[in-house]
């Protein structure tokens, strides 16, 4: 870069003065007119290198690339000389298949379609068909689930004629106080002749396309706040905690199981899903 300037400023510094050095040739006419020819000779010699100087300087500041200028800032940034939306290339992508690639056909039980299951109809006494919608907010029962007594699983009967298998469990968060339904779902028994559970409401819900009944007992008489058939909340109001049935004291005993009966761990359950 540096050559050609060197050549060209020896070879023929007058030919490219006008063109480049207009304003500072302007200058150099003036002491010429008021001063006389003297000034001529020693002067545009000069004033014209300085001029050759002044271009040859424009022309590295404005040839040297934006990155070498840019190459030592701290952090990277977008030159202003060349903006970095102008000198991205795109390379389209391809993916090469080998020779031995084959398609196949996936048998159906081969794969597990997730999306949308389909609403599972739970039969109510008395109601008939009822359509349970697929939920996947789940809350628990009470307002104070830390506060518990007996798990579920094997224990020491609390009572005469209590279960030694524990098939709930019992949370104790003070007579009187809201019980709620653990997820949208539909009322299948409301009674407050439960039995051993006394009153009680029986919820069954559609997690997941899958069939879950949770079961609320010894509640107060006279609290059942819904009925059978009844569309439900989750978080919704089933009645209050109280001791009515087989119970030593106001809790509410929570029992869950799936389409088989089977009562499974309810605490570990809604602890697993709430968090
Ligand atoms: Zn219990």
């Amino acid at each position: 870069m540096s050559s050609p300037m060197h050549g060209r400023r020896a070879a023929a510094p007058a030919r490219s003065r006008p063109a480049r050095t207009a304003p500072v040739a302007s200058l150099s006419e003036a002491p010429i007119a008021a001063e006389g020819t003297r000034l001529r000779t020693p002067l545009r010699p000069l004033l014209s290198l300085i001029a050759m100087s002044f271009a040859g300087a424009m022309m590295v500041a404005t040839s040297v690339p934006a990155l070498a200028i840019t190459a030592t800032d701290a952090e990277p940034r977008a030159s202003v000389y060349a903006p970095v939306e102008d000198t991205v290339e795109y390379v389209p992508q391809t993916v090469e298949v080998g020779s031995d690639g084959v398609m196949t056909t996936l048998a159906a039980e081969q794969y597990h379609v997730e999306a949308a299951p389909p609403p599972i109809v739970s039969q109510v006494a008395s109601v008939g068909s009822v359509a349970i919608v697929d939920t996947d907010a789940i809350v628990w029962p009470v307002l104070t689930p830390d506060r518990r007594s007996s798990g579920f699983g094997p224990r020491s009967a609390p009572c005469a004629g209590c279960s030694t298998n524990h098939d709930g469990v019992d949370f104790n968060p003070g007579n009187g106080t809201p019980v709620m339904s653990i997820a949208d779902g539909v009322v299948v028994l409301a009674t407050e002749s439960g039995g051993g559970l006394g009153v009680n409401v029986e919820v069954q819900h559609n997690i997941g396309g899958e069939l879950v009944t949770s079961s609320y007992g010894h509640m107060q008489y006279g609290s059942i706040a819904v009925s059978v058939g009844q569309q439900v909340a989750a978080g919704q109001q089933l009645g209050l905690v109280g001791t009515t049935g087989q119970s030593t004291g106001p809790h509410l005993h929570l029992e869950m199981f799936g389409v088989d009966g089977v009562r499974f761990d309810g605490f570990a359950w809604l602890a697993a899903r709430i968090g």
